[in-house]
């Protein structure tokens, strides 16, 4: 399992990026308790992790180890800047060659298309934490997350 978020501290949005299994696996003595968190890099503020039984012994995340939230929405791990850039590429050389060769032109488009569904269908998918947004990935599948719910998103 790994999990990504935002350092929740005022004024530093660290990115911070973790296994939290793996860090605690390294003292399995003592295992997980209360003083175990993740030191932001960049503020030095240690986050509390509250690990569910769930996810230490399933892999399935039930509840946020950074803010508690029980509810979570499941999207497609789409590398969104990937997609763009081969929609961008494709663009630019439909125009550059659109008068001397259309059906190029055209197939050029249609195969970024193409590459642009596969890269949906192939990449995985990340769950995500409507309070805080932390991203897991590499988990268990929950079957009582869904997908995006901009009703649900608005209570927080
Ligand atoms: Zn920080
Ligand atoms: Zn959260």
């Amino acid at each position: 399992m790994q999990v990504r978020f935002n350092c929740p501290t005022d004024g530093c949005v660290a990115l911070i990026e973790m296994e939290p299994l793996e860090a605690c696996a390294q003292d399995p003595q003592t295992g997980p308790g209360p003083g175990d968190g993740i030191e932001c890099p960049r503020c030095h503020v240690r986050h509390p992790l509250h690990l569910s039984q769930a996810i230490l012994r399933e892999h399935r995340v039930d509840a946020c180890p950074l803010c508690r939230c029980r509810e979570f929405f499941v999207r497609k791990d789409f590398p969104q800047r990937i997609g763009l850039v081969v929609v961008a590429a494709a663009a630019i050389v439909s125009v550059a060659t659109f008068k001397s060769n259309i059906w190029l032109s055209w197939g050029v488009l249609a195969a970024a298309v193409v590459v642009d569904l596969a890269l949906y269908v192939l990449v995985g998918t990340v769950t995500v934490c409507y309070a805080c947004r932390a991203e897991y990935r590499h988990v268990a599948a929950n079957p009582e997350h869904e997908g995006f719910d901009l009703a649900r998103s608005e209570k927080y």
